[in-house]
């Protein structure tokens, strides 16, 4: 298999880092997860779009322009023959240096990006997963989409040890997002999520779910719901470039609504399938 590298592709065999690397060291990067249904990018502008930013916003320059990277990510797929439901790993760090907190002089930024397989997860789709809540520990500039996901891992095998698919993080009992993606509460037909603060990751799944409800005649409002809301909501829905938009049925041990995925996450699944060019043959 390629690996789309700051250098090129290269055989994924051939790469290696110096231990002084500061994506390792300090977490000193970003990232980026790109899905793919059929061999082709799904939200590949929002992706490019926010790796930039986040890469901007911790000061460190992308080895290619915009133009480059959308065409060296596609033919990282056409190398690799990809032709089925995958996602793209691409990570940017500030690079390799002697080991300091302050940045190197003249560090080069390293990146490397491969694709892996994967499948969708049909029967969660379907069914709907169960969640627990955990505190969000996380810094101010959750919008960077960093290296450092210490907290998200640590609250994510949380869930793990409990047999949920997904932490809820809350602040002052404030939902935020989950450890790896975006919560939803529907409650009369109305939509609610956090607002796209520094608090949250401005998940390009999100961003889709803005403008499906919206076709879909949903009102969508941006504003923070609690903890106490869960228990009067009628649905409950994460969303995520691997997960989708993902029913949620159980939140610690409070049942969302019926138990079941509801109306509202069920059309927006359909219009998702739709928007993601999904054909009917793969459709859950
Ligand atoms: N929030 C967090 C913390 C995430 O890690 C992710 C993605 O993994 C998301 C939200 C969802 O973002 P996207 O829809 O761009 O995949």
């Amino acid at each position: 298999p390629y690996l789309l590298t700051d250098q090129g592709f290269v055989n994924r065999d051939e790469l290696y880092y110096p231990f002084e690397e500061r994506g390792l060291q300090f977490g000193d990067g970003v990232y980026e997860v790109i899905r793919i249904y059929r061999g082709n990018y799904y939200l590949i502008k929002e992706h490019v779009e926010r790796l930039f930013r986040s890469a901007k916003a911790i000061k460190i320059n992308v080895p290619y322009s915009k133009e480059e990277m959308y065409e060296k990510l596609d033919e990282l797929l056409t190398k690799n023959s990809v032709e089925t439901d995958a996602k793209v790993y691409l990570q940017l760090t500030r690079g390799s240096a002697p080991r300091d907190h302050a940045f190197p002089k003249d560090v080069q930024a390293n990146l490397y990006a491969y694709v892996q397989d994967l499948p969708r997860k049909v029967e969660p789709l379907q069914n709907g997963v169960t969640t627990i809540t955990q505190p969000d520990v996380r810094w101010d500039y959750c919008y960077i989409k960093s290296l450092n996901l210490l907290p998200n891992v640590m609250a994510k095998q949380e869930a793990t040890e409990k047999g949920a698919f997904e932490a809820i993080l809350h602040r002052n009992k404030k939902v935020t997002e989950g450890s790896s993606s975006n919560v939803y509460l529907v409650k009369d037909g109305i939509v609610y999520t956090h607002p796209a603060t520094e608090n949250i990751l401005h998940g390009c799944v999100r961003m889709r779910v803005v403008a499906l409800t919206t076709q879909l005649g949903f009102p969508f409002i941006q504003a923070a719901f609690s903890l106490e809301d869960i228990a009067e909501a009628d649905e409950l829905f994460i969303t995520s470039s691997t997960a989708e938009i993902m029913p949620v049925v159980k939140v610690d041990d409070i049942q969302v609504g019926t138990g079941k995925p509801g109306p509202v996450t069920q059309q927006l699944q359909q219009a998702y399938e739709k928007d993601a060019k999904i054909p009917q043959s793969d459709s859950i």
